[in-house]
């Protein structure tokens, strides 16, 4: 996998994303997406929504509003309970999450468990078992023992805000600070991630509004008026993309912890009782949608959650491998009927399901998925750079976006820049311009042209030359095998529409 620098450089060059600001210096973890990753988030998003949306004549969408009522988040728990633990360090004057340093520790040693894996995949060779190997090594068995522990600890220490026991253990295990090296620890606090804003133009009648941390408080506000209108019977989704703030104590990693990001949530509305088998379900489903996208299956795995927060009764991560370590890109939780019972409970107002088939009123249960944006685009991003050493012992920058993703799907590449080709190549650009986002270019030699269209990620290029006049034919590269084939431009939408159609890519899942 390619060095994280590398990634936010490229993602930088190639117009992907930009440091907020930039002609003010930028503002500390914040970005924009540019030309090429605007699409590639949109691509994104529409995968989703497609995915949950229209392919689930149960499931609806909605765009609620990022203000929400200041009484949502008291119902919600959010101002009280939404609190990360911070930590700062005396001599680097350097704030951090507490649990984070705790699992960053944990991370370290899982990293010495993948040390010992290789060296004995390498000894063993193709009689290698590493589940035989996990379960069995003593050193590996003790490692993981280890982790246990600490996660263990760590968990109910924060479900009893014992946060003198988080710092006594970051003490035990000696935690240096990444910063200074030095363990001159200050006590840890709960801090609030909610930003507060005001609403209304003069003083004395302005409202304290938050920012909303999450989107799904506007699904729970909004499941009657959809229900009741939409006419939608349980088990029924609502799902909505959009963003969300959390004044994150540190935002870091490029677009990996932001205090400005977009979620891709669905609330699924379920009979009491049967959240366990949803759940299951729904974590089943997400991995397949993620498993869709061809990005390999050693890259995912599930996190059962230790801590639930206060709304859960079950909670799993799906984790990816990012250039930094296997990390949480997705959520799914049980939320049981906290949200809506809290919501009834603070605004005076039934939120209630008669439920024909049992014959009674119910809160209805909640299992919730919930997957950030930007984080799903950093995974893709980050999978799919690389650098590719080709035969003739020259390299290659290659971005190898799942083609339903790609910003630009095709690239028509005139030749030369006379002769008529230009014209020929505009033609074709014209004919998939409806199906296909094509870029027509016809700067430099054919050659740097492809190298660009591979870091840019675009799945296919196709090059008009002097036969193409005579007999209306193309070729046709691919930009993994870099493969070249002639073809009929009259042959090319049918083929471009096998290999791009989202039709394809959705019915893997
Ligand atoms: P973390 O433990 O990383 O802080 P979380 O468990 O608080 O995340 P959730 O509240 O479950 O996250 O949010 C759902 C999803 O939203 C996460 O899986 C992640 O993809 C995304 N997300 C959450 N916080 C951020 C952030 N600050 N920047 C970017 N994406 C985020």
């Amino acid at each position: 996998m390619t060095d994280f620098k590398k990634i936010i450089s490229h993602a930088k060059e190639y117009g992907f994303v930009f440091p907020s600001s930039e002609i003010y210096d930028g503002l500390s973890a914040v970005y924009d997406y540019a030309q090429n990753g605007v699409a590639l988030k949109k691509n994104i998003r529409d995968y989703w929504w497609k995915s949950m949306v229209q392919l689930h004549s149960n499931i609806v969408g909605i765009d609620a509003a990022i203000f929400m009522h200041p009484t949502t988040w008291k119902a919600s728990g959010h101002v009280d309970a939404f609190n990360d633990p911070l930590i700062d360090n005396k001599d680097s004057k350097k704030r951090y999450r507490a649990d984070v340093l705790v699992e960053d520790y944990c991370g370290k040693i899982e990293a010495k468990i993948e040390k010992e894996v290789a060296k004995a995949a390498k000894r063993f060779g193709d009689s290698f078992d590493k589940e035989q190997f996990v379960a069995t090594n003593p050193r590996v068995v003790g490692y993981q023992e280890k982790i246990n522990a600490i996660l263990k600890r760590l968990g109910q220490s924060l479900e009893k805000e014992d946060l003198a026991d988080v710092k006594n253990l970051i003490e035990e295990l000696e935690i240096a600070c990444p910063e200074s090296g030095s363990r001159n620890w200050t006590d840890v606090k709960q801090f609030n991630l909610m930003f507060g804003t005001k609403l209304g133009a003069s003083a004395d009648s302005a409202m304290d509004l938050y920012l909303r941390p999450e989107t799904a408080q506007g699904i729970f506000v909004n499941f009657l008026n959809v229900q009741k209108t939409g006419r939608m019977k349980i088990p029924f989704g609502i799902a909505q993309t959009g963003k969300a703030f959390r004044n994150e104590i540190v935002a870091r990693q490029f677009i990996f912890r932001m205090r400005e990001f977009e979620q891709m949530e669905m609330q699924f509305f379920i009979p009491p009782g049967t959240q366990k088998e949803w759940y299951e379900q729904w974590k089943q489903t997400r991995l397949n949608w993620h498993l869709s996208l061809g990005m390999g299956q050693e890259n995912y795995r599930f996190h059962d959650h230790e801590k639930l927060a206060h709304y859960a009764d079950a909670a799993a991560d799906i984790e990816f491998k990012f250039p930094f370590g296997f990390k949480e890109l997705e959520g799914i939780h049980s939320r049981t009927d906290f949200d809506l019972s809290s919501h009834e409970e603070f605004s005076g107002k039934k939120l209630q399901y008669f439920d024909p088939e049992r014959n009674e009123n119910y809160v209805p249960y909640v299992v919730e998925t919930s997957v950030g944006l930007d984080r799903m685009f950093l995974a893709v991003f980050s999978w799919a750079l690389r650098e590719e050493s080709l035969e003739d012992g020259s390299t290659r920058t290659l971005l190898k976006l799942p083609a339903v993703l790609a910003p630009t799907k095709v690239a028509v590449l005139p030749l030369v820049k006379k002769d008529g080709l230009p014209e020929l190549a505009n033609q074709i650009v014209d004919l998939l311009k409806w199906e296909h986002t094509t870029a027509y270019d016809e700067k430099d030699a054919v050659g740097r042209r492809y190298r660009r269209q591979d870091a840019l990620g675009t799945p296919f290029c196709i090059t008009v030359d002097h036969q193409s006049l005579e007999d209306k034919s193309v070729t046709l590269r691919d930009r993994d095998s870099m493969q070249q084939e002639r073809i009929a431009i009259a042959h090319l939408p049918k083929l471009l529409d096998e290999k791009l159609n989202i039709k394809n890519w959705l019915k893997k899942i």
